[in-house]
């Protein structure tokens, strides 16, 4: 009980120190603070709870939206030799009880589970008898329906607090916008929590936008660059095979992922992928949530992404092993028509783009500037970019449109001018 928080993570983890605000939260966590906790994909929010949990008395409960994700943590922490247990979907009433039992009498330092179990009248009263050091709500933006993976059954986690009233909480996230934080707040009740936002900016991941009537031409090429994984988005079901099709008659290993394959299906195709036999995955935002690939070296957004939300999470997928890697979105004239059509009047507007700016920064903390009204020549320049931001001096090239924006920063900017 003697261990420091560095202590632990270089027994556990080998690595010897932390990254951005994991030891001041675990500090946090340590001293019976509840926690919101805001990092960005990869930023290594499991070891904010991981690391206080080893050196707390009790089990640490851990709620998580897929069986996936589940999974793979709980492989990670008995690799390390650590007890953890997840309860997974299909298992039978006496199967969860004797789990369960498990966890009360067998010395288990982490339980998984989703919120659908923690809605059994079963599961609550075994969480009551436990000796619980912390409670997690992993992925907690699902709880607001302003995130983009809304789950309600993420609003009954509070239910934990009435169970032990006193065991601190600490909910995760990378998904930063303040709707989202407050709805996260309010619904757990969090009670004065430390509120730790991480850079969201990502140094590693150059941002490139790709005007081309032919997508499939350069999403060979870029595909057939790689050494490690990428993933490919889209955004329907139907597109994802064809693509996927397409690259395998190219001889590119790929396959496919969306909600509509059956559970056995997703899972042999994500171990074929995180197991390296399946380099390139074509998905639909379906793909991704949390799942902890260090090595994927590309994402190809090959369709306009639903959000700026949508677009950082799935691009912020690649290089979370901190190596140099590309998030290259691909557009055509279609595209470009179809937001035209949606933002011609609203775009000339500085207002305008000051509001999607603002948007940007929830991801990217740089501070303010003034907007000068700068034309700005970039591949994009008849619709978009004519403003300039003066403090804007550190990043790549990255547009992204959606359906509620248009924002373009040019390699330029990534130089102090
Ligand atoms: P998140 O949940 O925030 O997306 P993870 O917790 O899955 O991120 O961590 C992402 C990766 O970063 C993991 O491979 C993890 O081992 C690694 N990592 C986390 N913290 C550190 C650290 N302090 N030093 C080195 N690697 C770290
Ligand atoms: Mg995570």
């Amino acid at each position: 009980m003697n261990n420091t928080p560095k202590d632990i993570l270089l027994k556990f983890w080998g690595f010897d120190s932390f990254r951005g605000s994991q030891e001041e939260i675990i500090n946090a966590v340590i001293n019976n603070q509840d926690v919101l906790g805001l990092l960005p994909t990869g930023g290594g929010k499991s070891l904010c709870f991981q690391v206080p949990a080893l050196m707390k008395e009790g089990i640490c409960i851990v709620i998580s939206p897929l069986i996936a994700l589940i999974e793979n943590q709980v492989d990670n922490l008995q690799k390390r030799g650590i007890k953890a247990l997840g309860l997974k979907g299909g298992l039978k009433f006496s199967d969860v009880d004797k789990l369960l039992d498990n966890c009360i009498y067998g010395n288990y330092k982490f339980l998984y589970l989703s919120p659908e179990r923690l809605q059994q009248e079963l599961v609550q009263e075994r969480i009551k008898g436990m000796n619980v050091s912390l409670f997690v709500i992993d992925e907690a933006h699902c709880i607001s329906q302003w995130g983009h993976d809304f789950r309600p059954a993420y609003l009954t986690c509070s239910i934990l607090r009435d169970l032990h009233p006193k065991v601190p909480m600490i909910a995760l996230t990378a998904t930063a916008t303040k709707k989202v934080s407050e709805d996260i707040i309010t619904s757990l009740n969090l009670q004065q929590p430390l509120i730790k936002k991480d850079s969201f900016y990502r140094k590693n991941i150059g941002f490139g936008v790709i005007m081309t009537e032919d997508k499939n031409n350069y999403l060979k090429q870029y595909c057939r660059k790689i050494k490690n994984s990428a993933i490919v988005y889209v955004r329907s079901r139907r597109k994802s095979e064809e693509l996927s099709k397409y690259l395998l008659k190219n001889g590119l290993k790929a396959t496919f992922y969306h909600g509509g394959i059956d559970q056995k299906a997703k899972s042999e195709r994500l171990n074929l992928w995180l197991q390296d036999k399946v380099k390139i995955m074509v998905a639909t935002n379906a793909f991704g949530m949390g799942i902890d690939k260090p090595d994927v070296e590309l994402v190809v957004h090959y369709q306009i992404p639903d959000s700026v939300e949508n677009y950082f999470q799935e691009a912020g997928r690649v290089g979370r092993n901190g190596a140099y890697s590309k998030a290259i979105l691909l557009t055509n004239t279609t595209d470009k028509l179809l937001v035209k059509k949606q933002f011609l009047e609203v775009l000339p507007d500085v207002s305008y783009i000051k509001k999607i700016y603002l948007k940007l920064n929830n991801y990217f903390q740089i501070g303010y500037g003034e907007f000068t009204e700068t034309k700005f020549q970039l591949n994009f320049n008849e619709f978009c970019t004519v403003y300039k931001l003066n403090s804007f001096l550190t990043y790549n090239a990255l547009l992204i449109l959606d359906r509620n924006s248009v924002i373009s920063l040019s390699e330029n900017f990534s130089k102090k001018q």
